[in-house]
């Protein structure tokens, strides 16, 4: 129990938690971090830990990147706040809006700025359906969306998220979302079945549920190149140029959710340029700032712009926005980010290190407690079992693998986040070999230490 009046004794009184175990959480108190350096951070007690996840998978430039707070203090000395409705503007925005849509993996037009990842996912929800009826085509209303996609928590992109802990206890009522199943091969493939003929088999999956609701009333299908949430799904051979080839050929948007895999992550800029997406619409966030400041954008090509900016023409405006909507400190904290992706190659260091890193947890894959291990760049998910043909875990308590593992490796030093079974790895893009190799002799002692524990426990 925590000491009266400690941080973390306030932190139970006063402090609602996003994505935890409430009642839990009153019994065991937070985990307090005080500082970051580099790839680290440290708790209240100045225990050092490695953030294997970049935080939620975000914080791209580490814990320490003062290049970054200098250059919004400058912006915040100069301009501290100004909005962009009706027809105001500023530098900050303009930089960025134009920096974005010059990296753009494929021609983008214009930029709609945002404050999260579901700020932006919202977004492209409504620029849809505005497009639609702007087009005369008010029926095309309807999202496909993938099993265990993640696609943020406001109401409407909670709806397009397919993760059943984020629908559960909420009754949520949104736009109308078709789904599709998740490219997991390990888990949804058949038997025998290439990967090959498992991306065939889902793009076949797509189009006849195309044709089953009408393509017509379809307005887009968003993915992210990389699922993240959903337990680090990396699609397999063939599997985005064969599901893009149906939308296509029934003219149904392509919107990436770029929000993790985006500047870097994949080891090339985007997810879309890793796996050959030629996404219509992205949303982008996380690593656009390192996280230091909450910015998120959306872009859109030509195709979908017009219609959009031809209708507010007709109706008096484009009725959305946000008060923080291309803020000039968090446009100038992203400017500032790019610039240092750009410069210090980070790109190509993520690349790198998850190649290390990618290497190291495949030599782990004849753990016993190893299922399966897949990544790419510099993100990696571990999917944990007992019984390698069941591809089952601990019986009757699903995800129980991924806590215990997850809490042994807390205790030695490397924080990142179980999904269910699997323990996912995305580390800040700055991380150095030597780093990577820390972390990996981490992740294999609390193998080793979690397989003793259950060996000791399930003796008969
Ligand atoms: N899209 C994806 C792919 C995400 O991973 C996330 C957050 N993890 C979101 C959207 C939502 O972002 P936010 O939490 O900033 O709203």
């Amino acid at each position: 129990m925590p000491l009266p009046n400690s941080i973390e004794a306030r932190d139970i009184a006063f402090h609602l938690h996003p994505a935890t175990n409430a009642a839990r959480h009153r019994e065991i108190g937070p985990l307090v971090i005080e500082r970051g350096e580099g790839v680290h951070v440290f708790d209240a007690s100045g225990r050092k830990y490695i953030e294997a996840l970049a935080g939620l998978w975000c914080a791209g430039l580490g814990f320490s990147e003062t290049r970054v707070a200098d250059a919004v203090y400058q912006q915040m000395k100069t301009l501290p706040y100004y909005h962009t409705f009706a027809h105001r503007s500023h530098g900050p925005v303009v930089d960025l809006a134009e920096k974005l849509v010059s990296l753009a993996p494929v021609p983008m037009s214009k930029v709609f700025f945002t404050n999260s990842g579901s700020e932006a996912v919202d977004t492209v929800i409504k620029l849809v359906w505005y497009r639609a009826n702007a087009m005369g085509q008010p029926e095309r209303k309807k999202f496909i969306a993938r099993d265990r996609a993640f696609h943020g928590l406001t109401i409407a992109a909670s709806c397009l998220t397919g993760l059943p802990a984020n629908h559960r206890g909420f009754d949520l009522v949104g736009p109308e979302v078709l789904r599709v199943t998740a490219p997991d091969h390990y888990r949804n493939a058949l038997p025998a079945e290439s990967e090959e003929e498992f991306a065939t088999r889902l793009a076949a999956e797509l189009e006849a549920l195309i044709l089953r609701e009408g393509p017509e009333t379809i307005a887009a299908f968003i993915g992210e190149p990389v699922m993240g949430g959903g337990g680090v799904i990396v699609p397999p051979e063939g599997y985005w140029p064969k599901m893009q080839a149906v939308l296509r050929k029934y003219d149904i948007l392509l919107v990436a959710d770029e929000v993790i895999c985006g500047f870097g992550r994949t080891g090339t800029l985007f997810g879309s340029t890793t796996f050959g997406i030629e996404p219509d619409i992205m949303t982008l966030s996380k690593q656009l700032s390192s996280a230091y400041l909450p910015i998120s954008a959306v872009l859109v090509n030509e195709k979908v712009v017009e219609p959009i900016i031809e209708e507010s023409g007709r109706l008096g405006i484009l009725g959305h926005g946000f008060t923080a909507s291309g803020h000039p400190v968090t446009a100038a904290a992203a400017l500032e980010t790019l610039r240092i992706i750009e410069e210090d190659g980070l790109v190509e260091n993520a690349a790198r290190s998850g190649a290390h890193l990618r290497a190291g947890l495949e030599a782990l894959a004849d753990h016993p407690l190893v299922g399966n291990v897949r990544g790419v760049g510099l993100v990696a998910g571990v999917e944990l079992v007992l019984d390698k043909q069941a591809k089952s875990g601990l019986p009757e308590q699903p995800g129980g693998l991924g806590l215990l593992v997850n809490t042994r490796l807390q205790e030695l030093g490397v924080l990142t986040r179980a999904m269910g079974d699997t323990i996912g790895f995305s580390p800040p893009l700055i991380i150095s070999l030597a780093e990577v190799d820390a972390l990996l002799a981490a992740f294999a002692q609390a193998l080793d230490d979690v397989a003793a524990t259950l060996a000791v426990r399930m003796e008969p």
